[in-house]
């Protein structure tokens, strides 16, 4: 008989020190399907909808799709969001004839405005209305803060594997067909357990590309393959700039009737976690430290561009992306083909479009969102060489195929530097985001960007060099200067051990 499955995804990763609230429309502005444009526009792409599709079509699924959507990382969502996007899809459960299961899309660290864990708060609600018998599968973010109490209501839940992440379009096929197989043998119920080491997160947020996250995650997949009844060993990194009792890495382990040795698997897991927390990093360097390393970079010959990544003002991290300290140290060093972007600034773009494509205007740029993180605004003369929509298609290898957009932009020229400043806070994790600006970074000789480590995923091959720096951003991995209150005590690293 055909199996009747409801598909969703409400994705939000909270940073609960970010003052900008993440409204209805940041779900929309970045991406936002409902019904039936769910599958056309996800379904071929490298996304977990894509993954969930490509059992659905090999089984003959029924599929329901009330909504699929995203927002950059951000302040907590609010009740509007809530009700447009994690209601709609409780709605559909509600108003569904018999449904066999779920499969949900979410990242794992949404945090509403009254401080819940919004993802918590879905999975329990969809389970209420769903009773004991119907499926839920789960997939999250590698930066999930996962409250182990989601098992109570969730069968299975994986999470990606790779970070950056593309590995999402798999980790819905692995969600997809470890639910295969639960709908092919009722009343055969696959379950999962979730541990927590007393940790906000691990080091360099889990980055798979080096140890110690590269060895943990070869470690957990050993661990999967030595026993037939684990299905699937998920490690989380969490998120650590989140005031949220549920903070800090995870391992989940789905099996099939085998707790005790999910339970084995797990605390060996958080164990060598937990011995890991000391591990070395890679440098991060002072604004001014870096644009005198561009400065050398520009003097010689390279096969490609310095990236520079500002790691704290990242908005995939829910950093206000307008930090301009590393901006006012390139300036201030002077030098041209240099690139820098994406700059969260509307009130700018709105500026630039009043000037008018090819023409001057003087604006202070950036730095407006809270100065005490990363430089308040620069006093400049622009050059406008650009203005557009924001709308691009993922070149990949991340979110390849996928349709979003950072809001109207502009390209600037501030003497010898192109700034990309967008509309919406987005992480530049794509080529694509500035060749949609009229601006191929690999043919730049400098690229500044505001990321942790996606941006690796495409830049890395266009890149003659790395450089990681520490502007002062809201995600600089300075904790120290975030006040913690709901964190559960002690724990690594604000008390000693
Ligand atoms: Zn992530």
């Amino acid at each position: 008989m055909t199996k009747r499955v409801l598909l969703g995804q409400f994705m939000h990763e909270t940073n609960t020190f970010c003052q900008r609230l993440t409204d209805e429309a940041a779900f929309r502005g970045f991406y936002c399907h409902q019904d039936d444009t769910v599958l056309p526009a996800l379904g071929n792409t490298e996304n977990e909808v894509a993954g969930f599709a490509d059992i659905a079509r090999a089984e003959g699924w029924d599929l329901i799709t009330p909504v699929a959507t995203f927002a950059t990382p951000g302040g907590p969502v609010t009740q509007r969001a809530w009700h447009a996007f994690g209601e709609r899809i409780l709605t559909a459960a509600r108003e569904s004839r018999t449904l066999d299961a779920v499969l949900l899309s979410l990242h794992g660290a949404m945090v509403l405005e009254d401080g819940s864990d919004g993802d918590a708060r879905l999975v329990q609600e969809l389970r209420a209305i769903l009773g004991k018998d119907a499926v839920i599968a789960v997939t999250l973010d590698l930066h999930a803060n996962l409250d182990p109490k989601m098992a109570n209501d969730a069968d299975i839940i994986v999470s990606y594997k790779t970070f950056p992440h593309v590995d999402m379009r798999e980790t819905g096929r692995r969600a997809a067909g470890l639910l295969r197989g639960m709908l092919a043998r009722p009343p055969v119920r696959a379950r999962t357990l979730v541990r927590k080491p007393a940790m906000m997160t691990l080091p360099e947020g889990g980055r798979t590309d080096r140890d110690p996250m590269l060895g943990l995650m070869a470690r957990a997949q050993t661990l999967a393959d030595m026993h037939p009844a684990i299905l699937d060993v998920s490690l989380n990194a969490g998120f650590c700039f989140a005031d949220v009792p549920e903070i800090g890495p995870s391992v989940s382990v789905v099996h099939l009737g085998a707790a005790e040795i999910a339970e084995q698997i797990a605390d060996t897991l958080c164990k060598a976690m937990w011995e890991e927390r000391h591990a070395s990093q890679e440098a991060v360097l002072t604004p001014q430290k870096a644009a005198k390393v561009a400065t050398s970079h520009l003097a010689g010959e390279h096969d490609g561009p310095l990236v520079l990544a500002d790691i704290s003002d990242n908005p995939g991290d829910g950093a206000y992306a307008d930090a301009t300290a590393l901006l006012a140290a390139l300036l201030e060093r002077g030098g041209s083909d240099i690139l820098f972007g994406a700059l969260h600034d509307p009130e700018a773009v709105l500026a630039a479009q009043a000037a008018g494509q090819g023409n001057m205007l003087a604006l202070a740029l950036g730095g407006k969102s809270d100065p005490a993180f990363g430089g308040g605004p620069l006093q400049v003369n622009a050059l406008v060489e650009h203005l557009g929509d924001g709308r691009f298609i993922c070149g990949g290898p991340m979110w390849k195929g996928v349709s979003q957009s950072a809001g109207p932009s502009a390209l600037l020229r501030i003497d010898g530097i192109k700034v990309l400043v967008t509309s919406h806070a987005t992480q530049a994790l794509d080529l694509e985001i500035f060749r949609s600006n009229a601006v191929d970074p690999a043919a730049m000789r400098v690229v500044a960007l505001k990321s942790t480590q996606h941006f690796r995923a495409a830049y890395a091959s266009i890149a003659s060099g790395i450089v990681l720096v520490d502007s002062g951003g809201l995600a600089s991995p300075r904790l120290d200067r975030l006040e913690y209150r709901r964190v559960p005590r002690p724990v690594y690293p604000l008390d000693p051990s």
